[in-house]
């Protein structure tokens, strides 16, 4: 399903599905200039997605081999089918650097090792992690091999006819995430890092130490831009960005407020067991009922608010066979530290 969402530049959205997926869909979007055309990120490396994306290319007449494809990220349902579309086509993928280099070590390398055995050592069942190598989406429907692709720094240019956008680099969501935005009509394209009716997942990252406090001055970044037309990947956009970035501030502060009050009432708890205590929001369900890779997500997340609270001194870690945590002042003065304005 192909729906034009602006006039000039063309900008077409191209509805990919993501089966049993709470993200439900990914927003696949198509700009079109003179005789070029960008498409913005793929879907994940599944049938589904691929017949969406091929039928949505075919209705706007554009041929993958005349085409520019740009990768915000390097989740699998945005970057999963860029080997099956793009093998033994001439191309041209941009992507920025830092994800770049991370989808590289974590296709190739050992990342998706070190990863699992650092949620263990954060109290994650090892029984989980093994059932976790063949279920998670983001391995299992991940790209089918490595790809060649020019790599992006901030504030780099691509052109696509007489247009030009911007590349944005708000780390946070990942490490090197990109938005792309066009200056003279002032849209952006959001990629996960701004979403509108859900919360980007925030997780902690091997080699990135507070990957909260990225994203928060990423989402202080945004804030700084004209933005008339807001594109996210995932679902609808219905409200103002610059309403919608305070909602996603105030979500975190409210999350890091519930972590103190977790180890207010007990110490030294493992990252999984606090995430066990927090709350939510998973259609009623309780921590029992979450299935396993909700869990994973769950951990990553409370994970990346614990390394929000040690990098602003008020929790310590005990570094062990599994780490725990504990706060170092009272919850009322742990509190009063959380600051998410913009660091200058
Ligand atoms: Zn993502």
């Amino acid at each position: 399903m192909v729906t034009k969402i602006n006039d000039v530049p063309a900008i077409f959205q191209i509805y990919v599905p993501l089966p049993d997926n709470p993200l439900k869909n990914l927003n696949c979007y198509v700009l079109k200039s003179g005789n070029e055309a960008l498409v913005i990120d793929t879907g994940f490396n599944r049938p589904e997605c691929k017949q969406a994306l091929e039928y949505g290319m075919k209705e706007l007449k554009i041929d993958i081999e005349h085409t520019s494809l740009f990768l915000t990220h390097l989740h699998s349902d945005h970057v999963g089918l860029v080997y099956e579309l793009t093998k033994h086509k001439k191309c041209h993928i941009y992507m920025g650097k830092i994800d770049y280099d991370y989808f590289v070590n974590t296709t190739i390398g050992d990342m998706w090792l070190k990863t699992e055995q650092k949620f263990e050592q954060e109290g994650f069942p090892k029984e989980y992690t093994t059932a976790l190598r063949n279920t998670n989406p983001a391995r299992s429907f991940a790209p089918s091999g490595i790809f060649e692709a020019t790599t992006l720094n901030d504030g780099d240019t691509i052109q696509i006819g007489d247009c030009i956008l911007q590349t944005i680099l708000v780390p946070g969501h990942t490490p090197g995430q990109m938005c792309l935005y066009i200056q003279k009509e002032k849209i952006l394209f959001t990629a996960d890092h701004i979403l509108f009716d859900i919360t980007p997942n925030i997780t902690s990252w091997i080699g990135v130490k507070n990957s909260l406090g990225d994203y928060i001055q990423s989402l202080h970044k945004i804030k700084r831009i004209p933005i008339q037309l807001a594109l996210p990947a995932h679902r609808k956009n219905d409200i103002n960005i610059y309403e919608r970035i305070e909602q996603i501030l105030l979500h975190h502060k409210i999350r890091l407020e519930d972590t103190i009050d977790i180890l207010a009432k007990k110490q030294n708890l493992t990252a999984y067991q606090i995430a066990s205590f927090m709350k939510w929001s998973m259609r009623g369900k309780c921590w029992e009922e979450f299935p396993i890779t909700q869990r994973w997500f769950a951990v990553g997340e409370t994970m990346a608010h614990l390394d929000y609270l040690i990098a602003i001194h008020v929790v310590e870690k005990l570094v062990k066979n599994v780490n725990q945590y504990r706060l170092i002042y009272s919850a009322e003065k742990c509190k009063s530290k959380i600051d998410l304005s913009e660091r200058k």
